[in-house]
């Protein structure tokens, strides 16, 4: 969440212009996200990119009909340049506002009309060989949320109307991801996620033995610190062997062995929690269709491996993830999210909306507080 993002939406999905300014440089020089950086960065940079994404639309500010933006969870002093901006528009031209909790906006991708997309969205559609798994989502259904602060089940069923069914108890899946890249020295900007499944594509996933987490416990719920000291481990094991002193030094063939290896169960992981979790709702509440979002939802092993999960079953579900660019974090999210609030005649107060860094969906607007 250190991008700065906008993006204008029309109601029946239509993204009719996006904009992104990138902060991955100036973190990268400094070794990580500086919330001081990230700050100043975003102050100089959102008028920029509100302009450049209403210039794309050929629209000016008095032309949109409503504001969305997001208010949590996520970087404080980030998320309040951000809304206060948003705030500042929709009392300054008297539009609607919505305050947008961003785990929604990451579900809410899996209901945006496929058929709507842009050209550029239609033809990555068609190149990743899914596209017959895509279809806009109806509720109730599950979502498996995987990004790089988040990992849960949830039960969608409606619009603000969210019950977790599993939660990760430390780290999340992405972070698993970002991890395992920083210690083979891999590229990390933007996420360590497409690195690692690069470089799995040359690796055996079986060639490192690497335990399954929380094997003992028969819930949905996830833990990754476990597997992240499991991969230090055994890559320290090879250093060993091929006498180097740290991973990244390591040949090639051994990173792709240990990337593989990674993926593979960190995936297996997610399959039996998830399995688990989709005979639970298919039982309680008849539910039997799934959507993957979030953005390690963009890995393609992962989008083939779940799609087999759903049609493997005796009774086959179906399944929904988002084009790979609409997993990871984009400014058409959050504008969809608004939308979607308002189709549902939900909207918030642009003169009290607050920010929150931590926003657990029990303590959202949901609930009406
Ligand atoms: P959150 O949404 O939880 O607040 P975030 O907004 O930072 O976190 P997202 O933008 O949704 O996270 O997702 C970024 C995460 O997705 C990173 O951890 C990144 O490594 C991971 N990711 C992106 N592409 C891939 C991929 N192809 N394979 C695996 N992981 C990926
Ligand atoms: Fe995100």
């Amino acid at each position: 969440m250190t991008n700065h993002l906008a993006a204008i939406i029309r109601s029946d999905g239509i993204i009719l212009g996006e904009s992104l300014a990138s902060q991955h440089a100036i973190h990268e020089e400094f070794g990580g996200v500086v919330p001081g950086l990230a700050k100043t960065a975003h102050e100089e940079n959102i008028d920029k990119v509100i302009q450049s994404a209403l210039q794309n639309a050929n629209m000016s500010i008095e032309d949109v009909d409503a504001i969305g933006v997001t208010v949590g969870p996520g970087l404080e002093i980030c998320l309040r340049v951000g809304c206060y901006k948003g705030r500042e528009l929709a009392m300054k031209y008297d539009k609607p506002f919505v305050g947008v909790h961003h785990l929604e906006a990451h579900i809410l991708m899996a209901r945006l009309p496929p058929e709507k997309h842009d050209e550029s969205i239609t033809k990555q559609l068609t190149g990743d060989g899914i596209q017959s798994s895509y279809r806009a989502m109806e509720f109730p259904f599950l979502a498996l949320l995987v990004s790089g602060g988040h990992c849960q089940i949830l039960k969608c069923l409606g619009i603000g109307k969210y019950t977790i069914v599993g939660g990760t108890l430390d780290d999340s899946l992405g972070e698993a991801f970002d991890k395992t890249a920083r210690l083979l020295g891999l590229p990390v900007g933007g996420g360590g996620g497409p690195a690692i499944e690069a470089l799995a594509k040359d690796g055996d996933p079986k060639s490192v033995t690497l335990p399954i987490p929380m094997q003992q416990r028969k819930d949905c719920d996830f833990s990754y610190a476990g597997l992240k000291t499991s991969v230090r481990l055994a890559a320290e094991r090879i250093c060993a062997e091929r006498g180097v002193e740290r991973p990244d030094e390591l040949p090639h063939q051994d990173k792709a062995n240990i990337a593989a290896s990674f993926q593979h169960i960190a995936f297996r992981h997610v399959e039996i929690r998830l399995g688990r979790a989709m005979e639970l709702v298919q039982r309680e509440d008849g539910i039997r269709t799934l959507a993957v979002v979030g953005g390690v939802a963009a890995n393609k092993e992962l989008r083939r491996r779940l799609n087999a999960l759903c049609s493997d079953r005796d009774t086959p579900w179906e399944m929904s993830v988002p084009p790979p660019r609409l997993c990871t974090d984009q400014g058409a999210m959050s504008a969809w999210a608004a939308v979607e609030r308002l189709m549902v005649g939900s909207s918030d107060s642009a003169e009290d909306q607050e920010v929150f860094a931590r926003y657990p969906f029990s303590v959202s607007y949901i609930d009406g507080s």
